[in-house]
């Protein structure tokens, strides 16, 4: 079954002069760990924009956990459901503490208050991060700040996590550990995962590559 579906897919940027997708299709299967790679300014990031319903595509089709994302009208709803961002600038907000922070996504549920510390504290816990749970995120590294990232995006058990160079603020160790922490919660949530990254060493991580270039699929 295919929780993402992607035909003909086109945007462009100033007034048409910059074709950023340029009839891309797609697919990606539930489950699946997928990487997307290609040369800089080859329309990764506006990909992964589309398929989380940041941004809106001209012309084609696109469908993402059965949304049919050229009509609906909850875009932000979807968002809040079905997706889980990680990017690189990883958007914590200072003033709230890492708990605080990994509920956010839980606001737009009916959780009680006491059930959204309980699974916040849940995923802090799966990703080594329970003891920081009352600290502010200035007080991290850039790892842990990206690992809290990573569990605030599993927080609402969204069917997509989506990645856009998870790693690429980090040092090679530390963006090891951030991989493999990924990888595993993939396996264990049973999430799909699509993951941007020039770096092939990232890319092979994943069950299976795609390459972009020029606003289209490659291979
Ligand atoms: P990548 O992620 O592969 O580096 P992008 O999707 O960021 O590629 O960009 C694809 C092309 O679209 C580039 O030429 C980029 O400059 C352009 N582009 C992307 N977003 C915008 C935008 N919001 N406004 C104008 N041009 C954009
Ligand atoms: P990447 O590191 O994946 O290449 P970029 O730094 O190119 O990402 O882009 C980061 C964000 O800025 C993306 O959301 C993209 O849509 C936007 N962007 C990229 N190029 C432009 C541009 N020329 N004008 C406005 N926004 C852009």
């Amino acid at each position: 079954k295919n929780v993402i579906e992607i035909h003909d897919l086109k945007k462009s940027y100033d007034d048409g002069t910059i074709k950023a997708l340029n009839g891309l299709n797609l697919e990606v299967k539930e489950g699946e760990f997928l990487s997307i790679m290609g040369p800089s300014g080859s329309g990764k990031s506006t990909l992964l924009n589309m398929i989380g319903a940041l941004d809106v595509a001209d012309e084609g089709s696109i469908h993402v956990a059965g949304i049919d994302l050229m009509k609906t009208k909850e875009l932000s709803e979807f968002r809040s459901k079905e997706i889980g961002f990680v990017f690189q600038m990883h958007n914590l907000i200072p003033n709230l503490t890492v708990l605080e922070n990994v509920e956010i996504p839980m606001y737009e549920t009916d959780l009680s208050s006491d059930q959204m510390r309980e699974r916040a504290l849940e995923l802090l816990k799966a990703v080594g991060l329970e003891d920081r749970a009352d600290q502010i995120p200035t007080k991290l590294s850039g790892g842990q700040r990206q690992r809290v990232a990573i569990a605030r995006a599993l927080v609402n058990r969204p069917s997509i996590i989506l990645a856009d160079e998870p790693t690429g603020s980090l040092d090679s160790q530390t963006g090891d550990v951030i991989l493999k922490l990924l990888r595993d919660l993939h396996e264990k949530e049973n999430v799909t995962l699509v993951m941007v990254t020039h770096e092939p060493y990232v890319g092979k991580m994943a069950e299976r590559i795609v390459n972009v270039l020029d606003g289209k699929i490659q291979n």
